[in-house]
């Protein structure tokens, strides 16, 4: 029988933390950290619900994956480098081999960007898995939502709307053959936390945050909190390889609104375009010019032409949506 103590000390303390920053680690009342001197913590947290944000038999080794990808993206959106995380878990039952899955997946990514985990709380219940992650970065250089100007670009890293796609595979809301599926819901289940082209964008970029209820209305909170409008060129956004093959409504729909993508929706001076390209291209992330910030409210939507388009869309809302 596996204690509360030892399933803390088997999966998630085996790590021996080498990270000057971090003075204590897992085992006393608080841990202590050492912020590199003249920085300022950045800090996150985000919590995953089975049910609500992954299947409750999914696999775990993913699920530790994606739910420290998630809050490395925030960090990733406000320009920051990862420093470390606590991890507050509330689990149905101690299963040795879900936790060996979970915290390999959860540690392996953790080690990839430098995030020693910390400390945390272990309990039972509804297996509900929250975490809260510190980074840090200079003063005065986070890539905050209301920073956005009239005229600015808007700009877009990777793909967006496989997630969504893999989604409705999941609901058969579309027919996808297995392999078809499979590579998009590896977009679903192993999002890419865009922690190098946040640190690139640090000086170029405006406004940023990370894209995880949908494109249209993330960006809407940065045209709320900017107070600002922007123009989208609806067919420049770029869809993932396999909502590549599907058709345009589908492509505009999920592009915009797919939520589950964990890419950077950023604004930046159209006089900085070649140092945002060249920041992609330091962070090894392809990055698409989308569309326009503009004085006039609200946001609007344009095909190739440079015609208006309408399309009902919405982004996901917890209370909000069925
Ligand atoms: P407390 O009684 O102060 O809540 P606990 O007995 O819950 O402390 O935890 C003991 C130590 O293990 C603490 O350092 C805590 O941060 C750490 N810890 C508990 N659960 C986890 C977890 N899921 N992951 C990492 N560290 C954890
Ligand atoms: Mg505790």
């Amino acid at each position: 029988m596996l204690t509360e103590f030892d399933l803390i000390k088997r999966y998630f303390a085996q790590h021996s933390v080498t990270d000057p920053r971090i003075a204590l680690g897992i085992g006393d009342d608080c841990a202590l950290l050492n912020p590199t001197p003249g920085m300022q913590l950045a800090i996150s947290s985000d919590m995953l619900v089975a049910g609500r944000h992954f299947f409750a038999d999914a696999d775990p080794v993913l699920l530790g994956h994606k739910c420290l990808a998630v809050n490395l993206s925030d960090l990733a959106a406000m320009g920051a480098t990862p420093l470390a995380f606590t991890l507050a878990l509330a689990l149905p039952e101690a299963n040795p081999a879900w936790l060996q899955g979970f915290s390999g997946g959860l540690l392996t990514l953790a080690d990839r960007h430098g995030c020693s985990l910390i400390g945390g709380d272990t309990t039972k219940g509804p297996l509900t898995i929250s975490i809260t992650i510190f980074g840090e970065l200079p003063p005065g250089t986070a890539l905050r939502r209301d920073a956005a100007l009239v005229g600015d670009d808007i700009w877009v890293s990777g793909t967006l709307g496989d997630a969504r796609l893999a989604l409705a595979g999941y609901r058969d809301e579309v027919a996808l053959d297995a392999a078809a599926h499979g590579q998009a819901a590896l977009r679903m289940h192993q999002p890419t936390p865009r922690i190098a082209l946040g640190l690139a964008l640090r000086g170029i970029a405006h406004a940023a945050l990370d894209i995880s209820d949908g494109l249209s209305g993330d960006l809407g909170h940065i045209l709320e909190r900017s107070g600002v409008g922007a123009s989208l060129l609806l067919d420049a956004l770029p869809a993932g390889p396999v909502l590549q093959r599907q058709t345009q409504d589908l492509r505009r729909r999920f592009t915009l609104a797919g939520g589950d993508d964990y890419e950077l929706c950023f604004t930046a001076p159209v006089a900085r375009r070649d140092a945002v390209l060249a920041a992609a291209a330091t962070a090894g992330t392809p990055v698409t010019r989308i569309g326009r910030i503009e004085a006039a409210p609200g946001l609007r939507l344009l095909d190739a032409q440079g015609q208006a388009v309408a399309l009902t869309i919405s982004s996901f809302d917890h209370f909000s949506t069925p």
